[in-house]
């Protein structure tokens, strides 16, 4: 998911928070959704679709306020269904909360039993829903904004970068291992104001400066008098998931001081350093492998050109494809310039293989399209394990590098030859310890213990 939300009131705080995720959209296809506080009156637009569908501009007008949070979703846990889509609003003694939650609780069955026996009405199947009633419920109890909400967080295991708006100002924290992303950014000078965004991609879109990471375990607070800092976790740790910076973030937002493209095309020269092969042309799967193919280029010097051409207006629509279409494969979303691969033998490159369903009809149609050898290279070690946290990698048994090989996915996606890149490898073009990120779709080394029950739901 996408989160984003400023305090402002100086501006227009909805129209900011739509353009900031418009430019998280790649986070969250599935629905979209602003809430702004004018004063204690909240108004709240939210529905199915992507933000362009969802927002227009009489309906931007309608949602004035000072601040405002907003948030683009993508479904791992709760069904796909309106009343999922987020900001959650809930009400409290002190007015009302909106809370948009981009990650994944692990403790989810145990948080419902306990709050559904304190009578809460749990509206939605979300986990972030059941964040906002143990916010709710702690403040109910007497505590103010900050302590109901730490002591909120202390109740929630998994991953959870929040951004909560509530009558006085917006905040944000980020789980004691910071799996998922959150950044701070500052818009105008004379007062500067704050704004919290998913991504980078978020801040630069509405001019806004970064200013820095929300830290594992920190909870921002943005109110009229400017930001403070309350670090509430006695453990935290740095996890940031390390798929967010192979394949999810944009490649044009920051992480550890440089951009993911930067980040990517090096682990496509680790990759080229690797599995060179001889070659007539190297390309990426659009969009996610460019980088790294860009990178494989350079360092092998096999040319880099087009091979797949990829339709960018091919969103999640609520039209699904004809059966027919479906299973002609991928043609939708790519195409194959078949004047550039005929009799070539060609390198194509991507940034993860997690079903290996994508990757053999890509095979396949660059086969028909002529290419004489395809050999495949993956800026990525093979992907062994589900993710819990928020990214949608599927159940074990569905994960092809779970049971097979190398050799033996070389042989099921028919190509000629495949590499991933090393675990080593990985390490090298990071740059940072290792220790500091998540890792374990790659490792099966959990940074968060999950419950055995949610475990077995997963794992083969
Ligand atoms: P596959 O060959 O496994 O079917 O698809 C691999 C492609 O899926 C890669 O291009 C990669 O960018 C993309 N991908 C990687 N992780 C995820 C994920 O968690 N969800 C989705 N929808 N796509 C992913
Ligand atoms: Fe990211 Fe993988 Fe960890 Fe999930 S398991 S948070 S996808 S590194
Ligand atoms: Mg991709």
């Amino acid at each position: 998911c996408g989160v984003f939300g400023l305090y402002a009131p100086e501006q227009d705080v909805a129209k900011l928070t739509y353009f900031g995720l418009y430019a998280l959209q790649h986070r969250g296809q599935e629905s979209a959704g602003i809430a702004t506080f004018e004063g204690t009156k909240v108004h709240l637009h939210k529905d199915m679709g992507l933000v362009s569908q969802v927002f227009n501009e009489s309906i931007l007008e309608e949602l004035p306020g000072n601040l405002a949070v907003g948030h683009t979703r993508y479904s791992t846990t709760g069904s796909s269904r309106r009343v999922n889509a987020q900001p959650a609003v809930v009400e409290t003694r002190l007015g009302s909360i909106a809370l948009a939650h981009n990650g994944n609780l692990v403790n989810t069955m145990q948080l419902r039993e306990e709050l559904l026996q304190s009578n809460f009405n749990l509206v939605t199947t979300t986990d972030s829903e059941m964040i906002a009633f143990a916010i709710a419920e702690a403040v109910n109890a007497g505590a103010d904004w900050l302590d109901g909400a730490i002591q909120a967080f202390h109740r929630c295991q998994g991953a959870f970068s929040l951004v909560i708006a509530t009558p006085v100002g917006v905040m944000g924290t980020r789980d004691p291992n910071g799996i998922r992303p959150l950044v701070i950014g500052t818009v105008g000078s004379n007062p500067v104001r704050y704004v919290l965004s998913s991504e980078t991609c978020g801040l630069d879109i509405i001019g806004a400066e970064y200013l820095r990471d929300v830290e594992p375990g920190e909870l921002v607070w943005i109110t009229e008098e400017g930001l403070a800092s309350y670090h509430w976790s006695q453990q935290p740790q740095r996890k940031l998931c390390i798929f967010e910076m192979i394949y999810f973030a944009r490649p044009d937002s920051v992480m550890h001081n440089e951009s993911l493209y930067s980040y990517r095309m090096r682990l496509g020269r680790q990759l080229a350093a690797e599995s060179f092969v001889e070659a007539d042309i190297v390309f990426g799967v659009p969009d996610s492998g460019i980088p790294a193919a860009i990178g494989f280029s350079q360092a092998s010097g096999v040319s880099y050109g087009e091979g797949l051409i990829k339709n960018r207006y091919v969103g999640r629509t609520f039209i699904q494809p004809t059966q027919n279409m479906r299973e002609s494969g991928i043609r939708m979303k790519l195409n194959p310039l078949k004047d550039v691969l005929a009799g070539k033998r060609v390198v194509i490159v991507d940034d993860s293989i997690v079903r290996g369903t994508t990757s053999r009809k890509l095979v396949k149609a660059l086969r028909d399209a002529g290419a004489a050898e395809v050999h495949m290279r993956i800026s990525s070690p093979p992907v062994t394990h589900p993710c819990f946290y928020g990214i949608d990698t599927d159940t074990q048994d569905q994960l092809i590098a779970a049971t097979k090989s190398v050799a033996e996915i070389a042989q099921q996606l028919e190509v000629n030859s495949l590499a991933y890149l090393s675990w080593e490898g990985m390490l090298t073009a990071t740059r940072e310890d290792t220790n500091s990120f998540c890792s374990a779709c790659f490792t099966g080394d959990y940074p968060i213990a999950i419950p055995e029950q949610v475990k077995r739901s997963k794992l083969i």
